[in-house]
């Protein structure tokens, strides 16, 4: 039996930020848009799944075939927002080949001697994938905003900066989703105190965590920034409440495979003589009966 498709509004829509969004009215525990329990989610997003690694592979040989289009999913979010989930559970449902993923962390000696979308540019998706940022160019204007890493005339800047280079690469023929994972003060307490109580999950934990979660407060403010500044037609911000991690993963599913429903993307014609092949192939059957 096929699952119940419960969203009662577009997750986009829904979820979208503007130039008025005020972050700290979000219900970070909420699910909104979505009208079912925990086992209705759970139930349909290997459905929507599905659908979202068809439409995938349609993408993947329109890029074979001379293409130019991809997707960029740019995931945002605290430690613990569940950032590694999306990927796993999220993108992991489409053939790993067709997906192009690259991690922002502490940039290097080298990539701080460039400008900072120095090595954001270098992994864009080729034509054809969906490309996922686990972190962005976002963190130059978070995590150096709040520790001050350069001076808020540099910082300030960035904004506008941003819009401008994410409208060149939108025009460039790559459909940029913007999804940030926004978990609870009190949830993130319980997930970073869960690494700490587990040997499994020791690996995950970072000392600076710690450090991070003492400056809420800034986070918020930079986050609640980046939403109102950054949230533009060609790449809208998506704020999704992760509190519930079954919710998180399905509206993200859900505003993958939106997106990629209205590419139209088709599959792509023969470049060969389909009925002469076959007849090739047939004939090279009877030579070896
Ligand atoms: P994660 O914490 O996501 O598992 P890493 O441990 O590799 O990943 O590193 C992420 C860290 O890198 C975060 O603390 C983040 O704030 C930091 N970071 C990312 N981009 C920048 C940047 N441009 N400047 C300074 N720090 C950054």
């Amino acid at each position: 039996m096929a699952a119940k498709d419960l969203w009662t509004t577009d997750p986009r829509i829904e979820l979208r930020a503007g130039p008025d969004f005020d972050l700290a009215e979000l219900d970070r525990n909420g699910q909104p848009g979505w009208e079912g329990d925990k086992d209705d989610g759970e139930a349909y997003l290997p459905e929507r799944g599905e659908e979202m690694s068809e439409l995938q592979e349609r993408l993947y040989a329109e890029g074979r075939d001379d293409g130019t289009r991809s997707v960029l999913l740019i995931l945002q979010g605290l430690d613990t927002a569940g950032k590694g989930g999306i990927v796993r559970h999220v993108v992991g449902m489409v053939d790993p080949q067709g997906v192009a993923l690259a991690s922002f962390g502490v940039p290097t000696e080298e990539e701080l001697s460039h400008h900072y979308l120095w090595r954001i540019e270098k992994e864009l998706p080729p034509a054809g994938r969906i490309g996922v940022f686990d972190r962005s160019h976002y963190e130059d204007v978070l995590v150096v905003r709040v520790d001050e890493l350069v001076p808020e005339e540099v910082w300030r800047e960035r904004y506008d900066e941003i819009n401008a280079w994410e409208k060149k690469v939108v025009e460039g023929g790559t459909t940029i989703i913007k999804v940030a994972l926004m978990v609870s003060y009190a949830e993130q307490g319980e997930r970073l105190m869960e690494r700490l109580e587990r040997p499994d999950k020791y690996w995950k934990f970072n000392p600076g965590d710690i450090d991070t979660r003492s400056k809420w407060p800034a986070f918020q403010e930079a986050y609640a920034d980046v939403f109102r500044l950054t949230s533009t037609d060609h790449a809208p911000w998506y704020v999704v409440p992760a509190d519930k991690k079954w919710y998180s993963r399905l509206a993200v599913t859900e505003i993958l495979t939106r997106t990629l429903e209205e590419m139209d993307l088709g599959w792509p014609e023969a470049d060969f003589d389909v009925e002469e092949m076959r007849k090739a192939l047939d004939a090279l059957e009877e030579s070896h009966r």
